[in-house]
């Protein structure tokens, strides 16, 4: 625990007044950004990776609906932008991609192409997983060994793992689960990360809920955060997002802060940025 006192020095001293990361502000990796197809004109690349500096990340691992969002984005910021491979070409997709066939041509045809830290983020739940098009995600996954990002029920993420136990995943809102389903899917997946990406239960003012402060020291190597941009008007919450989880961060000690705002997204993404 720090000083009663740090937080407030830091919400100061993190941000100038143009709204600026500071150089001295905790780097934050966003794992949880996409750049969908109405958002381009809204935010054009250079302007949506200024945004994306301008909040003093680390990292943005962005996926979108088409790819050819995170194409541009990644085309201006090599060094900013981690690809993630949406099965979606366009909004809408989220709760008949898994029957279609196109979506597991798109995925094939994109990764023969270029190059991606991950699938996903995708949506699926329960049996979902058991149908030839998810099956055949687990399978690309498997052989470019790239992680999954699953907006997805703790049985779909079981099943994941009974079908791929390989697997690598990112647990999309954590599930949007509660703290001991989260607790216990944590302690039966060893390579499960979970993002907290629109979620504010575990914020308390600007310290840590203390039952999630308690989850987070069990799990210190697990968890991640990131803002969803599922909307173009969400791009304006991405430096307030980093800026208030610098806030909360600091109620935790030094290392476990760094762990989950940075740390963690560098162990998932290991072999990524190996090659
Ligand atoms: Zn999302």
């Amino acid at each position: 625990m720090k000083f009663l006192l740090l937080p407030i020095f830091c919400c100061l001293t993190a941000l100038t007044f143009s709204g600026t990361a500071s150089a001295d502000a905790m780097p934050v990796t966003d794992t949880h950004l996409h750049y969908s197809h109405d958002a381009w004109d809204v935010y054009p690349p250079a302007e949506a990776v200024a945004l994306l500096r301008k909040a003093g990340l680390k990292r943005a691992f962005v996926s979108s609906s088409s790819d050819d969002g995170t194409q541009m984005l990644v085309k201006e910021a090599p060094d900013l932008v981690i690809p993630v491979l949406r099965p979606y070409s366009r909004r809408g997709q989220i709760s008949t991609w898994m029957n279609d066939p196109a979506s597991l041509e798109l995925l094939t045809g994109r990764l023969a192409k270029n190059r991606y830290a991950g699938i996903g983020e995708f949506h699926a739940f329960g049996e979902d997983i058991n149908t030839d098009v998810l099956q055949g995600v687990l399978a690309l996954a498997k052989k470019y060994d790239i992680f999954l990002h699953a907006h997805s029920d703790a049985e779909a993420v079981d099943l994941i793992f009974k079908n791929y136990p390989e697997a690598h995943v990112l647990w999309a809102h954590s599930g949007f689960e509660t703290v001991s389903t989260i607790r216990d899917m944590l302690k039966r997946h060893p390579k499960l990360w979970a993002d907290l990406a629109f979620r504010s239960e575990h914020i308390d003012g600007e310290t840590v809920d203390p039952e999630w402060q308690d989850l987070f020291e069990a799990f210190p190597d697990r968890f991640m955060v990131g803002t969803d941009t599922f909307a173009p008007e969400r791009w304006s919450y991405v430096i307030p997002h980093a800026q208030r989880t610098r806030t909360w961060l600091d109620s935790l000690s030094d290392e476990l802060a760094e762990k989950i705002a940075w740390r963690n997204s560098e162990a998932l993404l290991a072999k990524y940025l190996k090659q």
